[in-house]
């Protein structure tokens, strides 16, 4: 059977986000190649004055530069999760310079998405009843809420209310921004998945990735997330307490019986008027008499919530593991690590891995510490036996030093950089001539 001579990895520059080319290499002439990921919410600083890059210049350059490396042609697309940070450069529309269209030239045969994202079942979402709350596709339903409330939450930071200090609208802004809709991205992945020869996979803890029929000698197991059926822990995240998101979601019991928020919500024509979304118009005006520090919990509980959706993917080749988590956080890792039937054989497995996508751009609460990483046993090594570490990240847009939430988290950091061989987008150049991506050859 033919097994991979060799797997080269390429992490894109795309500043606060994640693009990841993995290519298993058969032969000089057969290379299969697996997207993953591929979005922007900010790119770094470039000229004078100093100014953050355009997406709309950018991404179409990495996008060529994708297409250029895979010669053409992509095994397959993985959207981990719908933050735009992962996403935005599968869109068609100008704000990323139509970076998609290029992406969708590579007709890859297998689009690769967790179960949240199945339109059926957010199709479904809407006709929420009371009961329906309580169940799965509601949770989707819920998740697509969010950008309506994401939408509504940015709006409130552009206009920028007497209330609202400058790094308080800089942090919504930035959360706001990651949590929108992005529909050219959503609907271009959709389209891929169903052209001609392609399959799309919706998939959740244990599921049948399809990625192995394509990748010979290629072992893919899906760690995350899981689904309702298996864990009610990724929807009850936030549910105990009162002054966070999913409570409010509910709504007060009066309003929660008439109208659920996936469902419709109380019309409001000057909110229309304010081009709010249907289904945030309820939330707006809770918004608006939210302050400062409260508004950010939701905002922040809100993001937590769609990172708890990111696809975890292990690759195993000629005896190496290889880790790309998305961003998943520390509720969509307990299922695999503690709480699922297989958890211990899954701790097993993951204790020698060789590579190390590192979570949610090195944030504080995306790579369990007692779970995961103290039980890394390629940490410190030397050689080709030292764990390799793989980082896409611009730091000063995420979380605060003061309270040290910053991404990447300092600690983590040191941590990668002295105990692994780190390969981080941020070192790469972003100037007149960007350096588009780092290189890692894995080898068996
Ligand atoms: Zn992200």
């Amino acid at each position: 059977m033919a097994t991979p001579k060799s797997v080269e990895i390429r992490g894109y520059q795309v500043g606060f986000g994640d693009c990841f080319l993995v290519s298993f290499v058969y032969s000089a002439t057969d290379k299969r190649h697996v997207l993953i990921d591929f979005g922007t919410t900010e790119l770094p600083p470039r000229g004078t004055p100093r100014k953050a890059g355009k997406a709309s210049e950018h991404m179409p350059q990495v996008a060529a530069q994708i297409a250029k490396a895979c010669g053409g042609s992509l095994t397959a697309v993985v959207a981990t999760h719908r933050h735009a940070d992962h996403i935005s450069g599968f869109g068609t529309d100008g704000k990323t310079g139509k970076s998609g269209e290029t992406i969708r030239g590579l007709k890859p045969k297998v689009v690769l998405q967790p179960w949240t994202e199945d339109p059926e079942a957010a199709k479904d979402a809407k006709t929420a009843t009371k009961d329906s709350l309580r169940s799965p596709k509601s949770f989707v339903g819920g998740l697509t809420a969010m950008h309506g409330i994401a939408e509504s939450i940015l709006k409130l930071a552009e206009s920028r209310p007497s209330w609202m200090g400058p790094t308080l609208q800089k942090e919504l802004r930035f959360l706001g921004m990651d949590n929108i809709s992005n529909k050219s991205a959503v609907d271009n992945l959709i389209a891929m998945g169903s052209a001609r020869g392609a399959t799309a996979v919706w998939a959740h803890h244990g599921s049948d990735s399809k990625l192995e029929d394509l990748l010979p000698g290629v072992k893919v197991r899906v760690l995350g997330p899981p689904n309702l059926v298996q864990t009610e822990k990724i929807r009850k995240q936030r549910a105990t307490d009162p002054d966070q998101f999913w409570h409010l979601l509910a709504g007060p019991p009066s309003l929660r019986a008439a109208e659920p928020l996936a469902n419709g919500l109380p019309r409001d024509k000057s909110a229309r008027a304010l081009g709010v979304p249907p289904e945030a118009r309820w939330f707006r005006d809770r918004l608006q008499r939210m302050r400062g520090e409260q508004l950010l919990q939701i905002v922040r509980a809100l993001d937590d919530q769609m990172n708890n959706t990111s696809l975890i993917l292990l690759f195993e080749v000629f005896g190496k593991k290889l880790l790309f988590p998305g961003d998943a956080q520390i509720e969509n890792w307990s299922y695999a690590l503690q709480d699922a039937p297989d958890a211990e054989k899954t701790r097993a497995l993951l204790a020698d891995v060789d590579v190390y996508k590192v979570g949610h751009h090195g944030s504080l609460n995306a790579t369990p510490k007692k779970l995961l990483w103290e039980d890394f046993k390629h940490r410190n090594k030397s050689g080709s036996q030292r764990l390799v570490t793989l980082l896409s990240t611009l730091p000063g847009k995420h979380g605060k030093v003061a309270n040290k939430t910053e991404v990447p988290r300092r600690p983590l950091l040191d941590a990668l950089k002295a105990e692994t061989k780190l390969s981080n987008t941020n070192d790469l150049a972003f100037g007149k001539a960007p350096t588009f991506c780092y290189q890692v050859e894995i080898t068996p």
